[in-house]
Formats: structure tokens, sequence, C-alpha cells
């Protein structure tokens, strides 16, 4: 006889992740939250509230130089925050692993050590359309002072990169090449793992800018084989004014200092000073002790997290408000990418896009519009902004639906 096999379908548990959230409890404006800003920020759980608490309650004290007991236990949460990080990109040697204040000083970092160093006049530098001013200014400040050349890889009205266009942009000149794993604008996703693999054809290094994958994504930095990867702490569910460089150790242990101070150095007198070793060589003066601690707690919630599952609620997130704005006339989605993380940009004829996010706020939806730190990419497009809904693990269907209601309410208020 045959039997009827019943297959459980695993869903993606979003009521028990919202009530980790304890801010998407709070009214805007007498409505509920709906909190569609998460490219820009995202909310803590509540471990990493309390992580900052237990901090400073019970451990607080400066770190590597003490002898003393809060010293010793306050370095440990710090060093194991550095290995959570190690073993969350899948990185070899914790030492790999530098601590910085975001993905823009992780840039930075690269552009003012590796890029002084290594980059000089006429060598060019590959970056994308769609990169985040953070990864095209720290590199247009380096050529200016290097005479070196920023060449940018055009993208398709998709917001696809042009993989013809990059691989004719590689050339002996080409020093680095440096992209975006995620566009903060378009949701496009990279395919960074090919990028790299063709700039390593020709030996050269490359570094990605990951502050949009890693809230969405595993991230293996051994996989892509990339020198460098850049992100952000608060945009993965950890606090600010915490990031991460990720570099591989020859180019690390070859690099120039970033900063001098406290802590980088091996010993310091005034006819020589000799510098410590990585990580610490590259993280002078007092870190941010508890937002690396912090980081890490964020770390271990999101390791708690299926992301196959996470993937299938996100694209069902994306699919949803897709279709649904695609109905409404007069609107234009402005990144069309086959393979987009959860974020959506779109304009609206003669409709203002800080007008229509005003409104929304009245609603209680938060959404983000203008330029979004990415002017070049609203040049190529001819737009001067956009409205940005971008999803994160604890947003809903409920939620996608109450952003559809209310924008076509503005909509006619505006109209
Ligand atoms: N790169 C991308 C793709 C981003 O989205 C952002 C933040 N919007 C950054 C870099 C800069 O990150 P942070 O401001 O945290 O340094």
């Amino acid at each position: 006889m045959e039997t009827l096999e019943k297959t459980e379908v695993k869903q993606f548990d979003v009521e028990a992740v919202r009530k980790d959230f304890p801010i998407l409890l709070k009214k805007i404006h007498g409505n509920p939250l709906v909190y569609l800003d998460n490219a820009a920020t995202t909310q803590k759980p509540q471990a990493v509230i309390d992580s900052h608490i237990d901090f400073y309650l019970n451990h607080n004290a400066n770190i590597h130089r003490g002898v003393h007991q809060l010293s010793n236990e306050s370095t440990e949460a710090y060093e194991d925050a550095r290995i959570k990080v190690q073993k969350f990109i899948n990185a070899p040697d914790p030492r790999e692993i530098i601590f910085t204040r975001g993905a823009t000083e992780s840039i930075n970092l690269v552009t003012s050590t590796y890029g002084r160093r290594n980059i000089g006049e006429g060598d060019e530098i590959i970056i994308s359309t769609m990169e985040h001013h953070a990864n095209i200014v720290p590199w247009q400040i380096l050529c200016g002072e290097k005479n070196s050349v920023l060449r940018i890889i055009p993208i398709d009205d998709n917001g696809e990169i042009i993989m013809d266009e990059y691989v004719k942009l590689l050339n002996d000149k080409t020093k680095f090449v440096s992209v975006t794993h995620v566009s903060n604008t378009l949701g496009t996703i990279n395919p960074v793992k090919e990028i790299i693999r063709l700039a390593h054809e020709r030996n050269i290094p490359v570094m990605i800018d990951g502050a949009q994958a890693v809230p969405h994504m595993k991230v293996d930095v051994q996989d892509l084989d990339c020198e460098f990867y850049v992100f952000s702490g608060h945009k993965m569910f950890g606090p600010t004014g915490i990031g991460v460089l990720y570099g591989k150790t020859k180019l690390l242990e070859a690099m120039p200092p970033y900063q001098g101070g406290g802590d980088m150095i091996m010993s310091v007198s005034f006819e020589k000073t000799t510098y410590n070793e990585i990580p610490n060589k590259f993280e002078a003066g007092t870190p941010n002790i508890s937002g690396a601690i912090g980081l890490g707690i964020s770390i271990d919630y999101l390791n708690k997290i299926d992301f196959s599952l996470l993937h299938k609620h996100e694209k069902q997130l994306l699919d949803y408000t897709t279709s649904k704005l695609e109905e409404i006339q007069g609107l234009k989605i402005i990144g069309k990418a086959k393979n987009k993380a959860s974020v959506i940009s779109f304009i609206l004829e003669d409709i203002n896009t800080l007008d229509l996010g005003i409104m929304l706020d009245t609603m209680g939806i938060a959404v983000r519009t203008g330029q979004h730190c990415t002017e070049p990419l609203m040049t190529r497009f001819g737009i001067s902004g956009t409205v940005r809904a971008s999803f994160a693990l604890y947003n809903t269907i409920e939620e996608a639906e109450m952003f559809i209601k209310d924008l076509k309410r503005v909509i006619k208020l505006l109209q």
C-alpha cells in the first residue's frame, strides 16, 4: 500500500526573530514602526544591547597592557571577538582581522597604506560605477597624490557590471581592483569570485566591499580568495563605530602602519621606533572595545540563523514588493539585476523622493531617499535620487503589504 509522505517545509521563523529586537515594538507617529532602512543601518538584538551593559557593568578596563583581572577579562573578550570574526568569514588566521571604525575606515586604511606604498604615477585602479562614495573618494585622494588613474567598470541598464568591459580595463598598468560585493542602492550581487579570478590572472590584488553582503549571505574569504574584505558592524545587527578589515597575512605584514600611537609599536625611542606584529600594528590607540565585543555577539546571533531559510525569506520579501511596485503607474525600479539582495530603489514620475519619504514616515514607514552615497551611480541613470526600501531578517510580508498600501496613499496625496 502506498503511503502519503508529508514533506515538512521549513520556514524562516520571523516572529521569533522579531522578539529579539525590542525597537520593533516602537510606535512612530502613533503607527507601528515598519523599518525598511536596513541598508543604512540595522537594528540591534537584545543580546547586543545587553553586551554593552555587561561590559561596562562588569568588565570595563583597557586592553593588552594591564596586569589586573579586569584588563585581562576585557582583553580576552576583545580577542575572542576577533576569533569570532575570523570564523564568521572563514579567514585562515585571527591576525588577519583588523578592527576599524567601519567599512569606510577599512578602505581608507588600505588606500593609505597598501595604496601609498604600491601604487604610483600612471598606475591604474579599477572600481565600478555602483561603488559607495567610501570606495571612490579614498582612491581619488590616492590618485591625486600619486598621479594614478581611476578606471571605472560600466554597468548596464539593469544595474549589472558589464564583465566584458571589466576584462578590457585590465592591463599591465592595473595595480588594484576594488568593487562592492552587493550594491547598497541597486541590490545587485556582483560576481565577485569571477572578478577576483580575472584580476588574479594578472596578479592584481582585489578588495571587496562587503558592507551590504554580510547581513544577507555567508561570506568565505578563502573561497573568494580576495586580498582584502571590508565590512561594518552596524549593518549586520552589531554596534556602530566598529568594523573589520580582513587582509591576507603576507600583504598586511608588508604594509606600513596606518596610524601611530599606543599598542601599534614594539619599542619606541627618539632615534628609532619599531612596529608591533599584525593585527596590533594597525590598531593604534585604545580601540572600540565594547563595540568589538558587541560585534562578536551579533556574529553569535547570525550563527544561529539558517542562511538558506533567510535567503528564501528575503527573496520572498523582495519578489513580493517588486511585483507590487511594478503595478504602480509611473513608478520605475532602478536596479533589476538577476541576482539581487533585498534592496529596492525606485523613482516616481513627477513626485519628489524626499516628499515621499517624509510622508511615509508620518505613517511609520522608514525608508531612505536621495543618492545613498552613490552620486556617480545616480548620474549613470540620469536621476537625482531614489526611494530605497531595504529589508532585513526581521521584516515580514505584512510589513511589505503595509509599505505598499501606504505608498499608494502617499502617491494619491502628492499627485
Ligand atoms: N560600502 C557600502 C556598500 C555601504 O553600503 C556603506 C554604508 N552605507 C559603506 C561602504 C560605508 O560603511 P560605513 O559608513 O559603515 O563605514
